[in-house]
């Protein structure tokens, strides 16, 4: 279980950082570890502090589904 399924479990939290996946897709290029495939997760993270929404921004992450590492800046595997 990694931090993010953590942190959505404790969603009655009124103060701190809330992630929610908002949609995954395919990405293009495979993982340079296993040449697995990988996906791109939209991930949606909102700064709550005692019920005000503090800011909200969307971000990327690139994982692979074969060896299920984390592929945190933007892969050169997309190059071909
Ligand atoms: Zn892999």
């Amino acid at each position: 279980m990694g931090v993010a399924a953590r942190t959505a479990r404790a969603g009655a939290k009124v103060c701190g950082k809330e992630e929610k996946v908002v949609g995954v897709q395919k990405a293009s290029g495979s993982c340079p570890y296993c040449g697995g495939r990988v996906v791109a997760t939209d991930m949606e993270a909102k700064w709550v502090l005692c019920f005000l929404p503090l800011c909200l921004k969307n971000k990327h992450m690139f994982a692979c589904t074969a060896c299920a590492r984390r592929l945190i800046t933007y892969p050169a595997i997309v190059q071909d």
